[in-house]
């Protein structure tokens, strides 16, 4: 199916295409309410375009874009799912829990993400102290994180690069946003079954996200999966977009050994970043339960 044209999607709003899903699967993806760039709209837009035929919405703590997000599908005619991605603590670790199918009027979930907004809020204006005190201008810099419904800590490496003090949104990362700073220590961020359950709660499915970026050894993540899984979740990311054949493997097999399907996505952020491209990654391997079994789909 052909994408509309930008602008006919108002003028279209009451109009229901008819749902194709033969297209691509993408369950993990960011739009400008938190840190990608693109309006929900734009971003169903540019899966239509994809060959996308089944999106998921999961921005960092927040269910602000999932109502524009599924309107958008509704008239271009692919099907989605309302998601979020849940920062939450494991021992020392910073975690993600992508929650797939939540319902995003389910008044715990609100308030959950309305708790964790203030505490990024918090967490951000420390980073931008942290970076006063080292001679750089931090209350500028922490702006448009602090105007954003979830402020991350991409918005402070974007504007790190618009006023020259790094070139690359990683290499601001690499100099002024690591983890390990007191920020992330000072910040009461929810245990792994606090936001599991909240996912579980509000009617979602919970995967956890990327299991490769926690820097956990084997047997860490070993131990990970099987408190997620006590916990209540059902899936992990075993296929994402830049994650490496080995990463795959190991997420395969800890979703083979703690039965939990498989989910697929492109942790989409932002146009042109080819190795994060949405709607492409590898495909799930064969002996692992699709995420769509877990979707009713
Ligand atoms: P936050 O949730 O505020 O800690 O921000 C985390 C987000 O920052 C992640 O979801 C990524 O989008 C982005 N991010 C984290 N580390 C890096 C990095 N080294 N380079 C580029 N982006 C990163
Ligand atoms: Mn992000
Ligand atoms: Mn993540
Ligand atoms: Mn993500």
């Amino acid at each position: 199916m052909a994408a509309l044209p930008a602008g006919m999607l108002a003028s279209t709003a009451s109009v229901a295409a008819p749902i194709d899903t033969a297209g691509r699967i993408d369950l993990h993806t960011h739009s400008h309410c938190s840190d990608g760039t693109l309006a929900p709209a734009a971003l169903v837009e540019l899966a239509v375009a994809r060959s996308v035929g089944l999106l998921a919405l999961t921005d960092h703590d927040t269910i602000a874009g999932c109502e524009q997000a599924h309107q958008a599908c509704r008239e271009l005619g692919i099907r989605f799912v309302a998601g979020v991605e849940l920062s939450c603590r494991w021992h020392e670790h910073i975690l993600h829990i992508v929650g797939l199918n939540i319902d995003p009027r389910q008044p715990q979930l609100a308030s959950h993400c309305q708790r964790l907004s203030g505490l990024r809020r918090s967490r951000i204006e420390h980073i931008a102290r942290r970076l006063s005190d080292a001679g750089l201008p931090g209350v500028r810099l922490a702006a448009p994180a602090l105007n954003a419904p979830s402020p991350t800590r991409t918005h402070l490496a974007r504007e790190l690069c618009a006023q020259g003090f790094a070139s690359s949104v990683p290499q601001a990362f690499e100099r002024y946003l690591k983890h390990g700073g007191t920020e992330e220590a000072d910040t009461p961020w929810p245990e792994l079954s606090v936001a599991v359950e909240c996912i579980v709660r509000a009617g979602g499915v919970a995967v956890l996200a990327h299991p490769h970026r926690y820097g956990l050894t084997a047997g860490g993540l070993r131990e990970l999966a099987g408190q997620f899984r006590a916990a209540g979740g059902s899936a992990i990311e075993v296929s994402l977009a830049g994650m490496g054949a080995a990463a795959a493997a190991r997420a395969a097999a800890l979703a083979r050994r703690f039965e939990l399907a498989g989910s697929i996505g492109s942790d989409f952020h932002e146009p042109g970043v080819p190795w994060r491209a949405l709607g492409r990654f590898a495909k799930l391997p064969d002996a692992i339960t699709p995420i769509t079994a877990c979707l009713g789909l």
